[in-house]
């Protein structure tokens, strides 16, 4: 495939829609979802986990054809080895302030080791296209240094969906344990978050994926999930105006309640193994977050609520900004917002 593959990467927190959003997205016939890339080599190709269709990460034939088309690319490449390079150049635990400091050197004088990874990286995207017969590839990692990362690449042609979701939102899902179920989608236990800790998370990757987007302003949008499950038609014309893709059929789909197809996404929510989702929106928070908790959203990330449109009591969203916009109004607009209201109620 000669012309440049169109990468759509949905960042943000986890817990956020992203498994939701990259189904959705992958229901177009130019488009192919793969869920959380950034793990298949080590969850989907060395730990043998399962995908979406229910095979073995190193059964499925779609992956499997994948890597020797990924190989046949970059013959030097090995799959430990590319775990290995992950490890020092993507993945960061705490605040990953080591890696941000290293990605921003290597933006300017990049290593013979930085640009091996970009090129195996650049590859693997090419051999999902080639093999999927698809020319968009939606990646939803929600990593933001990974979305930094991919704009470093000259074979991609890359669109940034920033996926924002209420704190509160976040902070509950994130409160509840989950039991190791591996063909549920669940590889290993999850242990509950205290609230200050999953909204300083929240926090954190929020800024970090809006200053990202600020270098690639016409190139990127920012989404409420809470706008998306209200309104999916006006956010899918926005999604596909910064896409180059036209929804509309797949927000029909949405509207009538018609359950879209999951194939093969290697890692990422349960959801993706339910072989359909259904547009089904989730305010439980509003039900079952404790008082406390909330208190706890609004004192660490307060302002940035604000600054998202999020209010204590919930009224209509303000109407987000259409991309493509000056430096200035980003800004602008990322201020303004302090003085926004909040979202629907269901
Ligand atoms: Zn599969």
């Amino acid at each position: 495939m000669s012309e440049a593959v169109r990468v759509i990467y949905i960042m943000g927190a986890g817990r956020s829609g992203s498994t939701l959003l990259d189904t959705v997205l992958a229901n177009h016939p130019e488009v192919v979802g793969v869920g959380e890339l950034v793990n298949l080599h080590s969850a989907g190709w060395t730990s043998n986990e399962v995908c979406a269709c229910g095979q073995l990460g190193t059964e499925c034939s779609f992956w499997t054809r994948v890597r020797e088309a990924w190989l046949r690319r970059v013959p030097q490449a090995t799959v430990a080895g590319y775990v290995a390079l992950q490890k020092r150049i993507e993945f960061y635990s705490g605040l990953g302030l080591l890696q941000i400091t290293r990605m921003l050197r290597q933006r300017f004088s990049p290593t013979p080791e930085f640009r091996e990874y970009l090129r195996q990286t650049e590859a693997l995207y090419q051999a999902i296209a080639e093999v999927s017969g698809k020319s968009v590839v939606v990646d939803s990692s929600k990593h933001p240094l990974r979305g930094a990362l991919l704009a470093h690449l000259k074979g991609i042609d890359l669109r940034l969906v920033h996926l924002v979701r209420d704190a509160r939102a976040v902070t509950w899902s994130r409160k509840k344990a989950l039991e190791a179920d591996t063909k549920s989608g669940v590889q290993t236990a999850i242990k509950p978050r205290p609230a200050w800790y999953s909204v300083a998370y929240w926090a954190f990757v929020n800024v970090l994926s809006l200053i990202i987007c600020l270098f690639r302003r016409r190139q990127s949008l920012r989404m409420r999930y809470e706008d998306f499950v209200a309104e999916p038609e006006a956010q899918l014309e926005r999604l596909g105006r910064v896409c180059g893709l036209d929804y509309s059929a797949t927000a029909q789909a949405l509207l009538l309640g018609q359950p879209l197809k999951v194939e093969h996404p290697i890692a990422g929510n349960r959801m993706r193994m339910k072989g359909s989702v259904t547009l089904k929106p989730d305010w439980e928070w509003r039900e079952r977050l404790p008082v406390r908790d909330r208190a706890v959203c609004w004192l660490c990330a307060g302002w940035l609520l604000l600054a998202f449109g999020y209010g204590w009591r919930d009224r209509r969203p303000k109407t987000a900004r259409p991309p493509g916009s000056s430096w200035f109004a980003s800004v602008w607009d990322f201020f303004a917002c302090l003085s926004a209201s909040s979202v629907p109620r269901p």
